[in-house]
């Protein structure tokens, strides 16, 4: 065996997984096709926000917050992690409704959240759109540059080996160890495999159910102190989980050097990475209803990303086929993955090890990829 277990997949999720593997006394060798957190997690905007879509999203992002809030001093000032929080800006009276249903739950969760009037909201942040209603502030909420975070995560432990260039075939767990079969033929084995590939878990584990949803985003230069917190609008949520074609919200994020980051889109059936222009126009069209001096910013560049997505929103976090399986899947993160990788990191290496979940989870199996085999069995 050349590891206790092995980890496909050098994003966020695989690098959390490996940190937390290695941090509980486990060698753990990282096989990444090509380098470090070039994939989803390179493309995303590192916003740590907790939604509250499903009570089980809910516990997971909430965990996993409070992980990176741990983790934040440790990090590296190329890390960029901030504790900014969240602004969600109300449109009007229904949204500014849905705010406080969200403060009320949040708040019986004991998760910091006060909503904001009109004059709160322009206080909070003077660039926002004078037109809107209000908002809900997120104390807590936080930004990092994953990329580099998953790079430190695998600097963390010595048992961690990291190979990178190096594309795994196929993965096994027949017999009473699982192996890996490397694009060259070449073969590894360990007590366990972690299939942390994102969007290409498909490619390992047949039946994998994971669609892509494309996302565009923009960076300006640099504009210091035009917007101080993230800031979102309220309709996002609508738009993030329930759209099936393609849709635009208003997410802006400032980065610490002083640059505004620029979302978002969502779009199905297409792997094409390509910007483009209909799309990215509608985009910033949307960004400015809510920040009208956004005209006037200078643009450095606008990309695309995948993200993983299951039928449910929900990631696959477990025993890839069936319970006591050597294989473990830990993918299907769409939006929400550099926030919650933490946390599945200690679902993943909590179950391995035979261990009760380190956090309050009000069900386990929202996440188990059993959950799409029984839907075809009941029909
Ligand atoms: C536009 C956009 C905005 C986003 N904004 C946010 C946000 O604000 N907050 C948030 O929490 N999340 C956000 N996300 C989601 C987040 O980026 C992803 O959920 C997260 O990065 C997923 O991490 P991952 O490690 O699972 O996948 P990836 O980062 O895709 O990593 C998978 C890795 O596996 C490797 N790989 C694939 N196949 C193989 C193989 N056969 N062998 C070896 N290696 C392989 C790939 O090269 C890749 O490096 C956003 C995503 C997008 C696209």
């Amino acid at each position: 065996m050349t590891a206790d277990v092995i980890v496909v997949g050098g994003g966020i999720v695989g690098a959390a997984c490996a940190a937390e593997l290695a941090a509980r006394g486990l060698t753990v060798e990282v096989l990444e096709a090509r380098g470090i957190g070039g994939g989803a997690t390179a493309a995303g905007m590192g916003h740590i926000v907790v939604m509250n879509d499903s009570p089980a999203e809910f516990a997971l992002a909430r965990a996993s917050r409070e992980l990176w809030h741990a983790l934040g001093p440790q990090l590296r000032e190329r890390d960029a992690f901030t504790r900014c929080g969240t602004v969600w800006v109300a449109e009007d009276e229904e949204e500014l409704d849905a705010a406080r249903a969200m403060r009320d739950a949040f708040a019986a969760a004991g998760v910091r959240a006060h909503l904001l009037d009109r004059a709160a909201l322009r206080e909070a942040e003077p660039a926002v759109s004078h037109a809107m209603h209000g908002g809900l502030l997120i104390d807590d909420d936080a930004i990092v540059y994953a990329p580099c975070a998953a790079q430190f995560l695998l600097t963390s432990s010595p048992r961690i080996r990291v190979s990178t260039g190096c594309a795994v075939r196929a993965v096994d767990a027949g017999g009473a160890h699982a192996s890996v079969t490397l694009a060259n033929g070449e073969q590894r084995m360990a007590a366990h495999v972690v299939v942390a590939n994102g969007l290409a878990a498909p490619e390992l584990i047949a039946g994998v159910p994971i669609e892509a949803k494309k996302g565009h985003l923009l960076i300006t230069d640099r504009y210091p102190g035009m917007l101080r917190h993230q800031v979102l609008e309220l309709g996002y949520i609508k738009s993030a989980h329930h759209a099936r074609g393609t849709s635009v919200a208003f997410n802006a994020q400032a980065r610490p050097t002083g640059q505004l980051l620029i979302g978002s889109s969502r779009q199905f059936g297409t792997l094409d990475p390509a910007v483009e222009i209909d799309v990215l126009g509608a985009m910033l069209s949307r960004a400015s209803h809510y920040l009208p001096g956004i005209g006037a910013l200078d643009a450095i560049r606008a990309w695309t990303g995948f993200r993983a997505a299951t039928p449910d929103g929900l990631p696959l976090i477990g025993p890839a086929r069936f319970p006591g399986d050597r294989l473990w899947l830990a993918t299907g993160h769409e939006g929400l993955g550099v926030t919650t990788s933490l946390g599945t990191a200690q679902l993943i290496a909590a179950q391995m090890l035979g261990e009760p979940v380190p956090f309050d989870m009000p069900d386990i199996h929202a996440f188990s990829a059993q959950r799409f085999a029984k839907e075809h069995a009941d029909g």
